[in-house]
């Protein structure tokens, strides 16, 4: 009988070996031989553990412990004491398809301008900020807009009570609208349809009511729950009817939580700054934060120092559905942390040490997922590797990026990601970068000039990004470059024998007439005699009579030259046929 062990999503490769009581070595080859190269700390997931076992041929079967606790979609909660709770401003997110007014559409609304200022008007990581309409606050993520950043939508709609899907009216329902909806129903968001640019001309409201019930979306209008407000952004046209429509969803959904309770709630960003070391972007769920609490967030955790509104006002308290600005954390909490303020230092460094041990035992993020494995395994090691070391701004950005890189991956070539992190290059990546050289991908970050000094001895290239489309662009680029180009046979023409006039080791002339096609240079001779296959070689020379000639045509005589690599035997009445070989680059 199969030997069980049991792990939970993750596992060390260390510990894995030592389950298997194998030594750790022999495992990291094992990994190797199928192009993962992992140490001796990497996590794997339970899949790939599986799949190596089975490589290696032991009978032992892995079984799932309990999944760890993961982000649940948001589902209405029910207070057993409704006295104890109050009533809490919505969290909303705005998504949709890439340039349907997003970011114009959450600039109309804090009446602020920040797409210009962005590099290429995409926002590169999520945040929140908090409005007030007819006297009520309604939080809004700043949710990302292109398709890159998936990743973080999806945990974006996770947080979110209702989703605001953004359809350009002279544009309609696109593939990312369709996926923006999914998200929002997957997390159990209320969805409110926003038909932005109605100030254009060419705007078609009906016919996206009809796309949306394609989706099945049935508005209101029509006998079903979606909401649909018209607007522009850009003349801000229907923009207080749309912050109408969210209380108005809100005061429906009834949307509640307890303010006397330690804090619960999410971090939604995180990065360093100079000066203040790590910083948190985080929304309060449930409970109330203050100043000067504990707090702890994934492995790490913080006396509150400083807490203060997204746009930088210090405040002492935040209640549910407040989006705060945090500092005082030992290290960068990440992105997706869930978080909980608690009573002292000394249960904040211990709660957090055990999610660092739970970690570090493997039920923690996934270095490497099965997926890429099984790719790996299929391809029989002939995997090539473009390897980067990728720095990005903050732990948003850099997720998406190493995502986003990830899912290039093909049965043949894939991105490596051979070292990660956030904040600036700093002599270590180089190091890394030299000594398994890789490229670094520096997202969104200064490089210092020390740096870029070291980089250039070192023959290490950094290539610096402000838009991640372009980052991925360019590791397209590279993976292309590592796909063996296909090799296109094209027949030009059939030729017979008629007689052989010179033969050395490595040439022979012979001429002979055109029976088929036309014969022009570059060309490869394919010599056969009957059914036998005697060889190949190059046509160097192409003569009719004493003349140098380009082509020959069918029905005509020539002469030819041939260049072989080892000695070919010609007879006449061997029939040769011309083939021209073109390698024809390939597309990811
Ligand atoms: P995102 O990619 O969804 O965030 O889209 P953006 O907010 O960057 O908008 C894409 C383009 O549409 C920009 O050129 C905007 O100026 C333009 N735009 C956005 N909203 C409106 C609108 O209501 N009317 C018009 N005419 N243009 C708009």
């Amino acid at each position: 009988m199969a030997q069980t062990i049991e792990i939970s999503d993750h596992i060390t490769v260390g510990t894995l070996a030592e389950q298997l009581t194998m030594p750790v070595s022999r495992l990291i080859t094992e990994l190797m031989k199928n192009g993962v190269m992992a140490t001796v700390n990497e996590r794997i997931d339970f899949d790939t553990a599986q799949i190596i076992i089975d490589e290696l041929g032991m009978d032992v079967e892995l079984v799932k412990q309990e999944a760890a606790q993961k982000i649940i979609p948001k589902t209405k909660k029910v207070y057993e004491d409704l006295e104890k709770t109050t009533s809490r401003p919505p969290v909303v997110a705005v998504m949709g398809h890439v340039d349907h007014g997003k970011t114009s559409l959450l600039d109309a609304i804090r009446g602020a301008k920040v797409a210009e200022s962005e590099a290429g008007g995409i926002t590169q990581h999520i945040t929140a900020y908090q409005v007030e309409h007819n006297n009520r606050a309604i939080t809004f993520l700043d949710t990302p807009g292109h398709e890159a950043f998936a990743a973080i939508r999806e945990h974006g709609a996770h947080l979110t009570d209702i989703v605001v899907i953004v359809i350009a009216a002279d544009d309609g329902v696109k593939p990312q609208t369709s996926e923006a909806i999914r998200f929002a129903r997957k997390a159990g968001s209320k969805i409110i349809v926003a038909i932005n640019k109605i100030d254009k001309a060419g705007a078609d409201q009906n016919k996206i009511k009809q796309q949306l019930s394609d989706d099945n979306l049935l508005i209101e209008e029509w006998g079903g729950d979606i909401v649909v407000v018209p607007v522009s952004a850009k003349t801000k046209d229907g923009i207080d009817n749309l912050l109408d429509m969210i209380l108005l969803v809100s005061d429906v959904e009834d949307l509640r939580a307890e303010n006397d309770l330690p804090a619960t709630g999410l971090i939604i960003e995180s990065h360093t700054q100079k000066g203040r070391g790590p910083v948190a972007h985080a929304l309060v769920e449930n409970g109330t934060m203050k100043r000067g609490d504990y707090i702890v967030a994934g492995s790490t955790y913080a006396k509150i120092r400083n807490l203060e509104t997204p746009d930088g006002k210090v405040i002492l308290t935040a209640t549910p559905s407040t989006p705060v600005v945090i500092t005082g954390f030992k290290t960068l909490p990440e992105f997706g942390d869930e978080f909980e303020t608690v009573e002292n230092e000394r249960l904040a460094r211990s709660k957090a040490q055990d999610k660092s041990d739970e970690r570090q035992s493997g039920s923690g993020r996934s270095a490497l997922d099965s997926t890429d494995l099984i790719k790996m395994i299929n391809r029989s090691n002939k995997l090539t590797t473009f390897d980067v070391v990728i720095k990005a701004d903050v732990q948003g950005s850099l997720t998406s990026v190493s995502d986003s890189l990830k899912a290039l991956a093909t049965d043949e070539v894939a991105v490596r990601v051979v070292g990660s992190g956030v904040g600036v290059v700093n002599e270590n990546d180089i190091h890394l970068a030299h000594t398994t050289d890789a490229v670094i991908y520096a997202f969104n970050i200064e490089v210092p000039a020390n740096i870029r000094r070291l980089a250039n001895r070192d023959k290490v290239v950094i290539r610096e990004y402000k838009v991640i489309y372009e980052l991925i662009d360019n590791a397209k680029e590279e993976l292309t470059r590592l796909l063996t180009p296909d090799i296109v046979e094209t027949e030009l023409a059939k030729m017979k024998v008629k007689g052989i006039f010179n033969t050395t080791k490595t040439a022979i002339i012979c001429g002979g007439e055109i029976t088929k096609g036309k014969l022009s240079l570059p060309a490869t001779a394919r010599i056969t005699r009957g059914k036998e296959k005697v060889g190949e070689a190059e046509v160097t020379n192409l003569k009719k009579g004493a003349q140098d000639v380009n082509e020959v045509n069918e029905g005509e005589m020539c002469g030819i030259s041939l260049k072989t690599d080892k000695k070919l035997e010609l007879l006449e009445n061997d029939s040769i046929e011309f083939l021209r070989r073109e390698t024809v680059e390939r597309k990811l």
